[in-house]
Protein backbone atom coordinates (compact mmCIF):
# COMPACT_ATOMS: atom_id res chain seq x y z
CA UNK A 1 0.00 0.00 0.00
CA UNK A 2 1.19 3.31 -0.99
CA UNK A 3 1.24 6.13 1.71
CA UNK A 4 -1.26 8.04 -0.26
CA UNK A 5 -3.90 5.52 -0.01
CA UNK A 6 -7.13 6.61 2.03
CA UNK A 7 -7.61 5.56 5.76
CA UNK A 8 -11.26 5.04 6.83
CA UNK A 9 -12.16 5.60 10.76
CA UNK A 10 -15.37 4.73 11.82
CA UNK A 11 -16.29 7.31 14.70
CA UNK A 12 -15.43 10.58 15.65
CA UNK A 13 -15.34 10.00 19.28
CA UNK A 14 -12.71 10.81 21.22
CA UNK A 15 -10.29 7.91 19.79
CA UNK A 16 -11.42 8.44 16.33
CA UNK A 17 -10.59 11.72 16.41
CA UNK A 18 -7.28 11.69 17.87
CA UNK A 19 -6.46 8.93 15.79
CA UNK A 20 -7.37 10.55 12.77
CA UNK A 21 -5.02 13.61 13.91
CA UNK A 22 -1.86 11.01 14.33
CA UNK A 23 -2.25 9.25 10.96
CA UNK A 24 -2.63 12.84 9.33
CA UNK A 25 0.12 13.92 10.57
CA UNK A 26 2.15 10.72 9.15
CA UNK A 27 0.67 11.73 5.46
CA UNK A 28 -2.18 9.67 5.56
CA UNK A 29 -5.26 10.75 3.81
CA UNK A 30 -7.92 10.32 6.58
CA UNK A 31 -11.98 9.49 5.58
CA UNK A 32 -13.49 10.15 9.43
CA UNK A 33 -17.22 8.66 9.39
CA UNK A 34 -19.26 9.50 12.26
CA UNK A 35 -23.22 8.79 12.53
CA UNK A 36 -24.35 12.01 14.08
CA UNK A 37 -24.39 15.34 12.99
CA UNK A 38 -21.73 17.87 13.86
CA UNK A 39 -21.87 18.01 18.22
CA UNK A 40 -20.32 21.39 17.94
CA UNK A 41 -23.40 22.58 16.67
CA UNK A 42 -25.77 20.71 18.31
CA UNK A 43 -27.17 20.21 22.09
CA UNK A 44 -25.90 18.09 24.69
CA UNK A 45 -28.39 14.95 24.99
CA UNK A 46 -29.81 15.62 28.74
CA UNK A 47 -28.24 13.02 31.51
CA UNK A 48 -25.19 12.28 28.99
CA UNK A 49 -22.82 15.25 29.82
CA UNK A 50 -20.13 13.06 31.60
CA UNK A 51 -17.39 14.61 32.12
CA UNK A 52 -13.98 12.37 32.52
CA UNK A 53 -11.09 12.13 34.82
CA UNK A 54 -8.51 12.56 32.10
CA UNK A 55 -4.57 11.02 33.79
CA UNK A 56 -1.43 11.32 32.46
CA UNK A 57 -1.65 8.31 30.43
CA UNK A 58 -4.07 10.45 28.08
CA UNK A 59 -2.43 13.43 28.65
CA UNK A 60 0.55 12.07 27.32
CA UNK A 61 -0.94 11.12 23.77
CA UNK A 62 -3.05 15.11 23.80
CA UNK A 63 0.75 16.18 24.27
CA UNK A 64 2.16 14.16 20.93
CA UNK A 65 -0.24 16.37 18.92
CA UNK A 66 0.55 19.81 20.39
CA UNK A 67 -3.32 19.85 22.14
CA UNK A 68 -2.87 19.21 26.22
CA UNK A 69 -1.78 22.84 26.76
CA UNK A 70 -5.75 23.84 25.19
CA UNK A 71 -7.51 20.88 27.05
CA UNK A 72 -6.34 21.59 30.20
CA UNK A 73 -6.81 25.41 30.34
CA UNK A 74 -10.21 23.90 31.16
CA UNK A 75 -9.68 20.65 33.16
CA UNK A 76 -10.55 21.27 37.86
CA UNK A 77 -7.24 19.16 39.04
CA UNK A 78 -8.37 16.76 41.65
CA UNK A 79 -5.85 15.63 44.07
CA UNK A 80 -7.54 13.29 46.00
CA UNK A 81 -10.99 11.74 46.71
CA UNK A 82 -13.55 13.06 49.21
CA UNK A 83 -15.32 10.64 50.89
CA UNK A 84 -19.32 11.12 52.49
CA UNK A 85 -20.41 9.43 54.88
CA UNK A 86 -23.88 9.16 55.96
CA UNK A 87 -23.44 11.22 59.08
CA UNK A 88 -20.32 13.44 60.25
CA UNK A 89 -17.79 15.63 58.25
CA UNK A 90 -16.53 14.32 54.53
CA UNK A 91 -13.05 12.96 55.15
CA UNK A 92 -10.35 13.59 52.26
CA UNK A 93 -8.24 10.59 50.80
CA UNK A 94 -4.93 12.68 49.01
CA UNK A 95 -3.79 10.29 45.91
CA UNK A 96 -0.34 10.71 46.80
CA UNK A 97 1.95 10.87 49.64
CA UNK A 98 3.36 14.55 49.22
CA UNK A 99 -0.49 15.97 47.63
CA UNK A 100 1.05 16.96 44.52
CA UNK A 101 -0.41 14.35 42.29
CA UNK A 102 -4.28 14.86 40.45
CA UNK A 103 -6.23 13.69 37.65
CA UNK A 104 -8.18 15.92 35.93
CA UNK A 105 -11.94 16.48 35.22
CA UNK A 106 -12.63 17.74 31.87
CA UNK A 107 -15.76 17.55 29.98
CA UNK A 108 -16.07 14.35 27.47
CA UNK A 109 -18.06 17.23 24.99
CA UNK A 110 -15.67 19.45 24.77
CA UNK A 111 -12.62 17.48 24.75
CA UNK A 112 -14.56 15.65 22.07
CA UNK A 113 -15.34 19.18 20.16
CA UNK A 114 -11.41 20.18 20.85
CA UNK A 115 -10.18 17.31 18.97
CA UNK A 116 -12.97 17.67 16.12
CA UNK A 117 -11.39 20.55 15.61
CA UNK A 118 -7.88 19.95 15.51
CA UNK A 119 -8.43 16.81 13.44
CA UNK A 120 -10.50 19.03 10.90
CA UNK A 121 -7.37 21.56 10.68
CA UNK A 122 -5.23 18.85 9.32
CA UNK A 123 -4.57 18.32 5.75
CA UNK A 124 -6.09 15.13 4.43
CA UNK A 125 -8.74 14.62 7.13
CA UNK A 126 -12.29 14.60 5.98
CA UNK A 127 -15.18 14.51 7.93
CA UNK A 128 -18.50 12.91 7.38
CA UNK A 129 -21.24 13.65 9.25
CA UNK A 130 -24.21 11.79 9.44
CA UNK A 131 -22.63 8.97 8.21
CA UNK A 132 -23.89 5.67 10.10
CA UNK A 133 -21.65 2.93 9.22
CA UNK A 134 -24.36 -0.06 8.57
CA UNK A 135 -22.32 -2.80 6.26
CA UNK A 136 -18.50 -3.95 5.58
CA UNK A 137 -16.82 -6.10 3.56
CA UNK A 138 -13.86 -7.04 5.28
CA UNK A 139 -11.95 -8.26 2.30
CA UNK A 140 -12.44 -5.77 -0.15
CA UNK A 141 -12.61 -2.65 2.45
CA UNK A 142 -16.35 -1.71 0.82
CA UNK A 143 -18.71 0.19 4.00
CA UNK A 144 -21.80 1.07 3.55
CA UNK A 145 -23.30 4.06 5.26
CA UNK A 146 -26.58 5.39 6.38
CA UNK A 147 -27.08 9.09 5.80
CA UNK A 148 -30.06 11.81 5.78
CA UNK A 149 -30.02 11.13 1.33
CA UNK A 150 -30.00 7.39 1.77
CA UNK A 151 -27.30 4.85 1.53
CA UNK A 152 -23.72 5.49 0.33
CA UNK A 153 -20.90 3.88 -0.56
CA UNK A 154 -17.25 3.98 0.13
CA UNK A 155 -14.06 2.00 0.11
CA UNK A 156 -10.59 2.28 1.69
CA UNK A 157 -7.79 0.36 2.08
CA UNK A 158 -7.67 -0.24 5.93
CA UNK A 159 -10.33 0.56 8.23
CA UNK A 160 -10.20 1.55 11.89
CA UNK A 161 -13.52 0.69 14.11
CA UNK A 162 -13.47 4.04 16.35
CA UNK A 163 -17.34 3.35 16.92
CA UNK A 164 -17.66 2.94 20.15
CA UNK A 165 -18.57 0.15 22.75
CA UNK A 166 -21.37 -1.19 20.37
CA UNK A 167 -19.23 -0.92 17.38
CA UNK A 168 -20.84 -1.72 14.28
CA UNK A 169 -17.61 -2.35 12.79
CA UNK A 170 -16.95 -5.18 15.36
CA UNK A 171 -20.88 -6.34 14.75
CA UNK A 172 -19.91 -6.65 10.81
CA UNK A 173 -17.00 -8.95 11.92
CA UNK A 174 -18.90 -11.24 13.83
CA UNK A 175 -21.05 -11.44 11.14
CA UNK A 176 -18.47 -12.18 9.01
CA UNK A 177 -17.98 -15.01 11.07
CA UNK A 178 -13.77 -13.50 11.67
CA UNK A 179 -14.00 -12.32 15.21
CA UNK A 180 -15.63 -13.69 18.22
CA UNK A 181 -16.77 -11.45 21.37
CA UNK A 182 -18.10 -11.26 25.10
CA UNK A 183 -20.14 -9.15 26.79
CA UNK A 184 -20.48 -8.58 30.29
CA UNK A 185 -23.21 -6.42 31.87
CA UNK A 186 -23.32 -5.10 35.31
CA UNK A 187 -26.76 -5.21 36.68
CA UNK A 188 -25.80 -1.51 37.60
CA UNK A 189 -26.73 1.15 35.48
CA UNK A 190 -26.08 5.08 36.22
CA UNK A 191 -27.47 8.49 36.19
CA UNK A 192 -26.37 11.66 36.16
CA UNK A 193 -27.61 14.55 38.53
CA UNK A 194 -26.29 17.69 39.24
CA UNK A 195 -24.84 20.38 41.69
CA UNK A 196 -25.42 23.62 40.56
CA UNK A 197 -22.94 26.46 41.62
CA UNK A 198 -24.39 28.26 45.20
CA UNK A 199 -23.71 31.97 44.81
CA UNK A 200 -22.00 31.77 41.72
CA UNK A 201 -19.29 29.32 43.75
CA UNK A 202 -19.12 25.72 43.98
CA UNK A 203 -21.13 24.03 46.34
CA UNK A 204 -18.17 21.48 47.24
CA UNK A 205 -14.47 21.36 47.01
CA UNK A 206 -13.39 21.45 43.25
CA UNK A 207 -9.68 19.81 44.59
CA UNK A 208 -11.56 15.74 44.78
CA UNK A 209 -13.06 13.62 43.27
CA UNK A 210 -16.37 13.35 45.50
CA UNK A 211 -17.80 9.75 46.77
CA UNK A 212 -20.44 8.75 48.58
CA UNK A 213 -19.67 4.86 49.02
CA UNK A 214 -23.16 3.19 49.82
CA UNK A 215 -22.21 -0.57 49.84
CA UNK A 216 -24.96 -1.52 47.16
CA UNK A 217 -25.27 2.21 45.58
CA UNK A 218 -22.67 4.22 44.85
CA UNK A 219 -22.45 8.26 43.58
CA UNK A 220 -19.86 10.42 42.69
CA UNK A 221 -19.32 13.97 41.48
CA UNK A 222 -16.54 15.54 39.08
CA UNK A 223 -16.16 19.44 38.91
CA UNK A 224 -16.99 21.17 35.78
CA UNK A 225 -15.73 24.76 34.52
CA UNK A 226 -18.85 26.78 35.25
CA UNK A 227 -19.03 25.89 38.98
CA UNK A 228 -21.50 23.18 39.07
CA UNK A 229 -20.78 19.40 39.52
CA UNK A 230 -22.17 16.39 37.23
CA UNK A 231 -22.56 13.82 39.89
CA UNK A 232 -23.21 10.26 38.86
CA UNK A 233 -24.93 7.54 40.67
CA UNK A 234 -24.33 3.82 40.26
CA UNK A 235 -27.39 1.56 41.50
CA UNK A 236 -28.87 -1.64 40.46
CA UNK A 237 -31.19 -1.36 37.50
CA UNK A 238 -33.83 -3.90 38.94
CA UNK A 239 -34.89 -4.83 42.51
CA UNK A 240 -36.48 -3.88 45.58
CA UNK A 241 -33.30 -0.98 46.12
CA UNK A 242 -32.73 -0.01 42.72
CA UNK A 243 -33.52 2.89 40.28
CA UNK A 244 -36.78 1.00 39.25
CA UNK A 245 -37.57 1.05 43.15
CA UNK A 246 -38.22 4.97 43.60
CA UNK A 247 -41.66 5.56 41.99
CA UNK A 248 -42.90 9.01 42.98
CA UNK A 249 -41.03 12.19 43.85
CA UNK A 250 -41.77 11.91 47.77
CA UNK A 251 -40.21 8.35 47.73
CA UNK A 252 -36.92 9.72 45.47
CA UNK A 253 -36.15 12.80 48.46
CA UNK A 254 -37.11 10.37 51.41
CA UNK A 255 -34.44 7.95 49.57
CA UNK A 256 -31.60 10.66 49.41
CA UNK A 257 -32.55 12.32 53.02
CA UNK A 258 -31.80 9.19 54.05
CA UNK A 259 -28.61 7.73 52.33
CA UNK A 260 -27.17 11.14 50.95
CA UNK A 261 -28.25 14.08 53.42
CA UNK A 262 -25.69 16.57 52.65
CA UNK A 263 -26.71 16.52 48.74
CA UNK A 264 -30.04 17.12 49.20
CA UNK A 265 -29.57 20.92 49.99
CA UNK A 266 -27.30 21.08 47.34
CA UNK A 267 -29.50 19.59 44.23
CA UNK A 268 -32.55 21.73 43.65
CA UNK A 269 -33.46 20.09 40.85
CA UNK A 270 -32.56 15.73 42.19
CA UNK A 271 -36.32 15.12 41.18
CA UNK A 272 -36.61 16.43 38.38
CA UNK A 273 -33.27 15.18 36.82
CA UNK A 274 -34.15 11.22 38.40
CA UNK A 275 -37.37 10.98 36.65
CA UNK A 276 -36.02 12.36 33.76
CA UNK A 277 -32.07 11.42 32.89
CA UNK A 278 -31.77 8.30 31.44
CA UNK A 279 -30.24 5.23 32.97
CA UNK A 280 -26.97 4.15 31.00
CA UNK A 281 -25.68 0.60 30.93
CA UNK A 282 -22.53 -0.56 31.97
CA UNK A 283 -20.27 -3.47 30.81
CA UNK A 284 -17.06 -4.69 30.03
CA UNK A 285 -16.38 -5.76 25.69
CA UNK A 286 -13.82 -8.23 24.92
CA UNK A 287 -13.16 -9.47 21.37
CA UNK A 288 -10.68 -11.02 19.76
CA UNK A 289 -8.83 -10.74 17.25
CA UNK A 290 -8.83 -6.81 17.05
CA UNK A 291 -7.47 -6.78 13.60
CA UNK A 292 -8.23 -8.50 10.39
CA UNK A 293 -5.73 -9.33 7.63
CA UNK A 294 -4.15 -6.10 8.55
CA UNK A 295 -7.18 -4.04 6.50
CA UNK A 296 -9.52 -3.77 9.23
CA UNK A 297 -8.56 -3.14 12.86
CA UNK A 298 -10.98 -1.99 16.44
CA UNK A 299 -9.37 0.91 18.34
CA UNK A 300 -10.73 2.37 22.08
CA UNK A 301 -14.16 1.27 22.94
CA UNK A 302 -14.82 -0.93 19.89
CA UNK A 303 -12.20 -3.26 21.07
CA UNK A 304 -12.17 -3.20 24.88
CA UNK A 305 -15.32 -1.18 26.59
CA UNK A 306 -14.88 -1.21 30.29
CA UNK A 307 -16.64 -0.31 33.44
CA UNK A 308 -15.76 3.15 34.16
CA UNK A 309 -14.83 2.26 38.08
CA UNK A 310 -10.99 3.60 37.46
CA UNK A 311 -11.65 6.24 35.19
CA UNK A 312 -9.76 5.07 32.09
CA UNK A 313 -11.45 3.90 29.35
CA UNK A 314 -10.62 7.32 27.63
CA UNK A 315 -7.09 7.14 28.85
CA UNK A 316 -6.77 4.07 27.59
CA UNK A 317 -8.27 4.62 24.13
CA UNK A 318 -5.81 7.26 23.86
CA UNK A 319 -2.86 5.14 24.49
CA UNK A 320 -4.25 2.35 21.83
CA UNK A 321 -3.67 5.37 19.77
CA UNK A 322 -0.36 6.05 20.84
CA UNK A 323 0.64 2.36 20.50
CA UNK A 324 -0.86 2.05 16.84
CA UNK A 325 1.36 5.23 16.38
CA UNK A 326 4.25 3.50 17.41
CA UNK A 327 3.46 -0.07 15.63
CA UNK A 328 3.56 1.97 12.16
CA UNK A 329 6.85 3.74 13.13
CA UNK A 330 8.18 -0.01 14.23
CA UNK A 331 7.08 -1.66 10.66
CA UNK A 332 7.77 1.17 7.91
CA UNK A 333 4.03 1.64 7.76
CA UNK A 334 3.47 -1.85 6.78
CA UNK A 335 0.12 -1.95 8.23
CA UNK A 336 -0.28 -6.10 7.16
CA UNK A 337 2.14 -6.25 10.31
CA UNK A 338 1.29 -3.38 12.20
CA UNK A 339 -2.08 -4.12 12.99
CA UNK A 340 -1.20 -7.34 14.62
CA UNK A 341 1.48 -6.05 16.36
CA UNK A 342 -0.72 -3.83 18.15
CA UNK A 343 -2.84 -5.84 19.01
CA UNK A 344 0.05 -8.32 20.74
CA UNK A 345 1.21 -5.49 22.35
CA UNK A 346 -2.22 -3.47 23.70
CA UNK A 347 -5.00 -6.72 24.40
CA UNK A 348 -3.05 -8.01 27.52
CA UNK A 349 -3.05 -4.37 28.96
CA UNK A 350 -6.42 -3.46 27.98
CA UNK A 351 -7.75 -6.88 29.68
CA UNK A 352 -5.38 -5.92 33.33
CA UNK A 353 -7.51 -2.61 33.25
CA UNK A 354 -10.91 -4.30 32.76
CA UNK A 355 -10.17 -6.38 35.64
CA UNK A 356 -8.58 -3.46 37.55
CA UNK A 357 -11.91 -1.24 36.86
CA UNK A 358 -14.05 -4.54 38.30
CA UNK A 359 -12.66 -4.30 41.12
CA UNK A 360 -12.31 -0.39 41.73
CA UNK A 361 -15.97 -0.64 41.94
CA UNK A 362 -16.28 -3.03 45.28
CA UNK A 363 -13.45 -0.45 46.21
CA UNK A 364 -15.20 2.58 45.97
CA UNK A 365 -18.42 1.69 46.66
CA UNK A 366 -17.31 -0.34 50.05
CA UNK A 367 -14.08 -0.31 50.75
CA UNK A 368 -12.75 3.77 50.71
CA UNK A 369 -15.08 4.36 53.68
CA UNK A 370 -14.40 1.37 55.99
CA UNK A 371 -12.50 2.56 59.14
CA UNK A 372 -9.90 -0.03 58.10
CA UNK A 373 -9.10 1.38 54.94
CA UNK A 374 -9.62 5.15 56.56
CA UNK A 375 -6.82 4.22 58.85
CA UNK A 376 -4.10 2.44 56.88
CA UNK A 377 -4.49 5.73 54.38
CA UNK A 378 -3.76 7.92 57.51
CA UNK A 379 -0.56 5.55 58.54
CA UNK A 380 0.77 5.92 54.76
CA UNK A 381 0.00 9.65 54.60
CA UNK A 382 1.44 10.82 58.07
P1 LIG B 1 -16.92 6.72 22.00
O1 LIG B 1 -16.54 7.87 22.83
O2 LIG B 1 -18.14 5.95 22.37
O3 LIG B 1 -17.04 7.22 20.49
C1 LIG B 1 -17.58 6.41 19.48
C2 LIG B 1 -18.05 7.30 18.33
O4 LIG B 1 -18.46 6.47 17.26
C3 LIG B 1 -19.23 8.18 18.71
O5 LIG B 1 -19.02 9.49 18.25
C4 LIG B 1 -20.41 7.50 18.00
O6 LIG B 1 -21.43 8.40 17.66
C5 LIG B 1 -19.70 6.94 16.76
N1 LIG B 1 -20.40 5.78 16.16
C6 LIG B 1 -21.00 4.75 16.83
N2 LIG B 1 -21.53 3.87 15.94
C7 LIG B 1 -21.25 4.37 14.70
C8 LIG B 1 -21.55 3.91 13.39
N3 LIG B 1 -22.25 2.77 13.17
N4 LIG B 1 -21.11 4.63 12.33
C9 LIG B 1 -20.41 5.79 12.54
N5 LIG B 1 -20.12 6.28 13.78
C10 LIG B 1 -20.52 5.57 14.84
N6 LIG B 1 -12.98 7.25 30.70
C11 LIG B 1 -11.92 7.86 31.28
O7 LIG B 1 -10.79 7.78 30.76
N7 LIG B 1 -12.05 8.55 32.46
C12 LIG B 1 -13.26 8.66 33.09
O8 LIG B 1 -13.35 9.28 34.15
C13 LIG B 1 -14.40 8.03 32.49
N8 LIG B 1 -15.62 8.12 33.08
C14 LIG B 1 -16.70 7.53 32.48
C15 LIG B 1 -17.94 7.62 33.10
C16 LIG B 1 -19.05 7.01 32.53
C17 LIG B 1 -20.37 7.08 33.24
C18 LIG B 1 -18.90 6.30 31.30
C19 LIG B 1 -20.09 5.62 30.67
C20 LIG B 1 -17.67 6.21 30.68
C21 LIG B 1 -16.55 6.82 31.25
N9 LIG B 1 -15.29 6.74 30.66
C22 LIG B 1 -14.20 7.32 31.26
C23 LIG B 1 -15.09 5.95 29.42
C24 LIG B 1 -15.01 6.83 28.17
O9 LIG B 1 -16.17 7.64 28.05
C25 LIG B 1 -14.88 5.90 26.97
O10 LIG B 1 -13.87 4.95 27.19
C26 LIG B 1 -14.48 6.71 25.73
O11 LIG B 1 -15.50 7.61 25.41
C27 LIG B 1 -14.19 5.77 24.57
O12 LIG B 1 -13.90 6.52 23.42
P2 LIG B 1 -14.19 5.90 22.00
O13 LIG B 1 -13.81 6.97 21.04
O14 LIG B 1 -13.54 4.57 21.89
O15 LIG B 1 -15.75 5.64 21.95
Amino acid sequence: MSERDEIAVVGAGLAGCLLACFLARRGYPVALYERRPDPRTGQVERGRSINLALSERGLDALRRIGLADQVMADALPMRGRMIHPVAGEPQFQPYSVAGDRAINSISRGALNNALLTAAEALPGVRIAFDHRLVGLDPAGGEMTFKTPQGKVTATASVVLGADGAGSAVRGQLLGYGVLDESLDFLDYGYKELTIPPVGGEFALDPAALHIWPRGTSMMIALPNPDRSFTCTLFWPTHGTASFASLGSPAAIERHFATHYPDLLPLAPNLVDDYRHNPIGVLGTVRCAPWQVDGRVGLIGDAAHAIVPFYGQGANCAFEDVVELDRCLDDTGDDWSAALPLYQRRRQENAEAIARMALANFVEMRDRVASPVFQARKRIEHA
